[in-house]
């Protein structure tokens, strides 16, 4: 059977709800995801965030000062997520569908350059089997956020052609999330790790790999592997 392809679903990431200030003291909002195919807009409302103040894990300035040993941790409530759709005239966006979500997701960090962490989700499964694998994006399908492995997805560039793969240096997707949510330190006396440098350089020729291929207009054919 195909798998639902996760290209054009609709997403929570991790990095909107940072742009958002919704990591950094703001505790209730709207995630927006625009959907690039049907130019609908998805927005999840946030009822409110928790993140443990520092202060509370870490008394005195000595423990402070180890931040690196011990993680934040936080809670995400979403309570709904609301399709707008755009009016006959492509002029204005009027809301269509509201779904209930109320749902509490937990955050997770990990250490980063600095003494500032790095948020991720922690993935909540789907039924009874939880998951709580460290995710920066969380992916709408069935009424549920959850990660992409939980919801079975695979990525269009899956089908693009072995010869096509050998030019842009594609890499495998499971390796380079396997190399972002394994990585514990950023950086180590103030210079970025060997293992973060790798992580960022294989999603960088990746990323433009699968650009250069979306710009030939991959997304029109179809292929089988
Ligand atoms: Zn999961």
């Amino acid at each position: 059977m195909q798998k639902q392809e996760a290209d054009n679903l609709p997403r929570v990431e991790i990095k909107t709800l940072l742009k958002e200030g919704l990591l950094s003291g703001k505790q209730s909002g709207l995630i927006h995801w625009h959907d690039p195919s049907l130019g609908n807009e998805y927005i999840f409302r946030i009822g409110s965030v928790y993140i443990d103040e520092i202060e509370d894990l870490y008394p005195d300035d000595d423990a402070k000062s180890q931040h690196d040993a011990r993680p934040l941790e936080g809670l995400v409530e979403f309570t709904s997520m609301v399709i707008a759709t755009l009016d006959e005239n492509a002029q204005e966006y009027k809301f269509s569908q509201e779904f209930l979500l109320n749902k509490s997701i937990a955050l997770k960090t990990t250490p980063c350059n600095y003494g500032k962490s790095r948020f991720w989700f922690s993935c909540p499964g789907i039924g009874p089997k939880r998951c709580r694998a460290r995710v920066g994006v969380l992916y709408w399908l069935d009424n549920r956020l959850a990660c992409r492995k939980c919801h079975d997805l695979t990525y269009k560039v899956r089908n693009i052609p072995k010869k096509e793969r050998h030019k842009g240096r594609l890499h495998n997707i499971g390796e380079i999330d396997r190399m972002w949510s394994s990585l514990r330190k950023y950086s180590y006396k103030g210079k970025p790790t060997k293992k973060y440098l790798r992580a960022q350089k294989m999603t960088g020729e990746h990323n433009a790999a699968v650009d250069a291929f979306l710009a030939k207009g991959g997304l029109q054919r179809e292929f089988t592997d």
